[in-house]
Parts: structure tokens; sequence; C-alpha cells
């Protein structure tokens, strides 16, 4: 073998030594395969899990492995899936038997029995996925490419190493990755894939909801996730996924006034989003901020299109989506929520910046206000350069003015300057409706601008305000 075709350089970690050590103590064939292979080609920087295939029991070549490393880590065995895994210092060393399988119409568990190399690189998604570096001593580094898998790392394409219609057929979990891969790396599906996936789109639902997430999470967490977005609606896929983001696509015409295609709109916010934040959720919320249009648009010979409410009906179908892709229902969630509830706030008071308004804005978003800033900001995806700098100016002017209000106001964690205890003590009052009131006509005078945000003011006011209410304070 030549030397390109060598990639010892990729086996620096002293972990690879011990592996071949081990296997050539059990007398068996072991090969790095996979991420870690493709991504040291990409450049990528180097995995840090690391899959091994023994020719041979892989759970007996972890125990060899663990034995010779210096700390004897523990490993961890699946017996199910008849793999093992140990940790070797900041790296996770993930081992399996070579093996051959066999897939049954309504799982995407397969059949399992030993197999050689190739019958293992035969099971794996995609060419790019197949390539193997050899541990073995006499030829330590030797790269073994049975599918092209190195021209198709050239050529930026994803291919399956056999017919693609049953090779997603029996596992559509790979569509999901395919549309994944894609994205991340920024290659092509080939055109063979594409229609397969198309072909094979309704056997999504045999896949679990979770797993779906996790490929979701990595489109969304990708240089460029629309890429991904766009894939699963050109398969087909989308429907099945998230029907409320195909139900944005489209434009209607009445009386020849038309709105703007709310799906590619949505991507682009998504895409300008990824340049400012690495924030799963916060890309979550630029993906949903939308949603809510689809089943609130209306047309009115008098103002044209409308997307009343969209904001709050949109808050309600992220808790329904949310459940439905069995999403945790937690602090993320009303997160997400929040940012599309407020989604159209910074941009109401942008044309007219006034500090009442500003500091309601604050504090309505909470300790989310940078992160409802960086949505509308993304939010901007007009054509028209004129308005795309009259847009961002506002947004600066409304940050700039969010700094000065909040230096002199403190509206952030607003912490009301009277608490209820002193009403009641100056009132000589128990707890009573009286005592909300009085708060929240203190709060309100604050965002108001009518008192500063401080004791001595807020205190003026609530005597007078409790004497409006017939109180006498003591
Ligand atoms: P990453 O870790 O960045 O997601 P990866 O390629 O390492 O990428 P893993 O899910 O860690 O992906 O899987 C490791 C390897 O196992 C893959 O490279 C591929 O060869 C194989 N593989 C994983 N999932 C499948 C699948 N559903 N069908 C076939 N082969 C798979
Ligand atoms: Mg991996």
């Amino acid at each position: 073998m030549s030397e390109e075709n060598n990639y010892k350089e990729a086996l620096q970690h002293a972990v690879f030594n011990t592996i071949t050590q081990a296997a050539s103590n059990l007398e068996l064939d072991s090969y790095v395969i996979g991420g870690f292979v493709r991504d040291y080609i990409l450049q990528r920087g180097s995995a840090k899990d690391i899959d091994i295939v023994a020719v041979g029991s892989g759970i007996n070549l972890a125990k060899e492995v663990s034995k010779l490393l210096p700390n004897q880590p523990k490993i961890q065995v699946f017996k199910t899936y008849g793999t093992a895994m140990l940790k070797a210092g900041d790296i996770e060393v993930e081992f399996v038997g070579a093996r051959k399988e066999s897939y049954q119409e309504n799982s995407r568990n397969p059949i399992v029995e030993n197999g050689t190399l190739q019958d293992d690189q035969n099971r794996r998604d995609f060419t790019i996925n197949a390539l193997a570096l050899s541990l073995s001593k006499d030829n330590f580094g030797n790269i073994l490419d049975p599918f092209n898998g190195l021209e198709d790392l050239r050529a930026k394409i994803i291919r399956t190493p056999l017919d693609p219609d049953i090779t997603y057929s029996d596992d559509p979990l790979r569509m999901m990755r395919a549309i994944r891969f894609a994205t991340q790396l920024n290659f092509k599906i080939e055109e063979r894939s594409l229609k397969a996936i198309t072909k094979n789109k309704d056997r999504i639902t045999i896949i679990t909801k979770e797993r779906i997430v996790d490929e979701l999470h990595k489109i969304l967490l990708s240089e460029k996730p629309s890429v991904g977005f766009l894939l699963l609606e050109k398969t087909g896929l989308l429907p099945y996924i998230l029907p409320e983001l195909l139900a944005l696509k489209g434009i209607d015409e009445v009386e020849g006034q038309r709105h703007k295609d709310n799906f590619y709109h949505t991507l682009e916010v998504v895409d300008n989003i990824a340049e400012n934040t690495d924030d799963l959720w916060l890309r979550w919320a630029a993906l949903l901020h939308d949603i809510g249009k689809a089943p609130t648009k209306r047309f009115s010979k008098k103002v044209g299109w409308t997307f009343h409410g969209h904001e709050f009906v949109g808050s309600k179908m992220v808790f329904k989506l949310f459940k439905r892709l069995k999403m945790p229902l937690n602090d993320k969630m009303k997160f997400v929520q929040k940012m599309v509830l407020m989604s159209s706030r910074p941009i109401v008071i942008a044309s007219d910046v006034t500090d009442s308004a500003v500091r309601r804005l604050v504090f309505d978003a909470g300790d989310y206000i940078d992160e409802l800033m960086t949505l509308c900001e993304a939010d901007i995806t007009t054509k028209n350069p004129k308005r795309f700098k009259k847009y961002h100016n506002n947004f600066k002017i409304v940050r700039k003015k969010m700094v000065e209000v909040e230096e002199r106001d403190h509206i952030r964690n607003f912490q009301p300057p009277v608490s209820g205890e002193e009403i009641m003590e100056t009132f000589n009052i128990k707890p009573s409706r009286e005592i909300g009131i009085i708060k929240e006509a203190i709060k309100e005078a604050i965002l108001e601008g009518d008192i500063p945000n401080e004791h001595e003011a807020a205190y003026q006011f609530m005597i007078k305000k409790g004497e409006e209410l017939g109180l006498k304070s003591s």
C-alpha cells in the first residue's frame, strides 16, 4: 500500500498503541472506523469519541485494553448491543465486534451475526462513515476504503455503501442522519439517495421521537441550519416532523395583495441567528417564532393580510410541539415560549423609542432581554438595503436606550422598592386586596416614568395611593 494510503499520523494518541498491543495479545485484528476517521481527514479537529471494530469479541478487546492501561479504567458493557466502552483520559473509546446485520420490516434493530471487517463496513450508513484504519502491527494506519469514501469526502457527497433504497428502509434514522451530515459538513446528498429517502419517508414513523430530536438539534446547531430544513422539506420528511413549519410555506394573493412566504423567511432568520448565537434554544425560538402565523392568517379589504395574535397562538403551539416530539417541558421550553410570545415587541417600539416603552420591554423580558434583541435582529430579512440599514439602526437605538434606562432605573430583575410588609405597617392593615393594588400602582408608575425606582419616591407615592383607597397612614 502506498504512503498516501497510510494515516498513522491520525493515530498518535497513546490509546491506539495500547489497542494494537491488546489486539495482538488476543490475536485478532482491530480497526478505527467511522466518525473519527472521517473527521480527521476533513480536518474537523480530533474527535473525542473513537469507534473500534474488532474482528472477534469487542468486549474482550475492551477488557484487554483496560488491563494494559496505566489506571485500568472501568469498562461499561452493553450486552444487548455487544459493545463495550471505556474512557482513556479525555476520550471515549467504544468497542464492537465486526458484525453482519439483517433487518426485518418493523424494527430498526437488526438480527446480528459475527462477520468480517467487510461485513461491518457494509452495515455502515454512508461511504464516508465506513472508512477504517488498521491498528494491526504490520499495517498500522493503512486505510481500508471499499466504497471510495475518500473520493466522496473530496467530492463532498453523502452516499450509501449499498442500495440506498434498502439502506434507508432498513434503518430510517439514516434519512435524518444523511440530512444532518449534509448540513453539518456542507455536503450534497447524491441523487439516488435523495430519491430513496423521498420514497421511504413514511418509514420515519418507526423511529423514536428522541432520536429524531437529537438529529434536529444537530441540524439546528450547524453553521447553516436552513440546508437541513430545506432537505427535510424537499424529501417530504418535514410534515412528519414539524408540520407547523411546513404550514408557513406558500404565498397567498387576494386582490393583488400578497404576503411573504414565512417558511423561507423563517429559515433565513435561523441562518441569521446562527451567526450570532450557539444557544440551541434561542435557535429553536428563531425556528418557531412565526409558527402562529399559519392559523391566524386573515385577509381584509381594508388592511390586507394580518396575523393578529400570532405570537400568543405561536407560544401555545410551542408547548404542543415540544410535547409531541417528547422534548422535556421544562425551563427551556418556557424560554422558547417567551421568545415567541415577545418576538414582535422590540419591533413595535423600534420606530418610536420612548423611555417607558423600553422600561416595559426590559421588565417583561426579564433575564432574556439580550436573547430577545438577538432574535429580533435576526428577524430582519428585508432585501431592501435602505430598510435593512434603517431597521438595524432602530434596534441600535433601542439597545442604547436600554443601557441608559437600566443604569438609571434598574428595571432588570425588578424588586419592588416598597415591600408588602411596609405597606401593611404603614396603613396598619392585614394582608388584603389593597396591598396588591398599591404594589401594582407603584410598579406602573415606575415603568411609566412618573416616579424613579427609589424607595423614598415610591414611599410617598404609596401614601398618596393608599389615601385614594381610603386608608390612613399611622
Ligand atoms: P458524530 O459522532 O459526529 O455524530 P459519527 O459518524 O461518529 O458522527 P455516531 O453516531 O457516533 O456517528 O456513529 C459512529 C459510526 O457508526 C458512524 O460513523 C457509522 O459508521 C456508524 N453508524 C452510526 N449510526 C448508524 C446507523 N444508523 N446506520 C449505520 N451505521 C451507523
Ligand atoms: Mg461519533
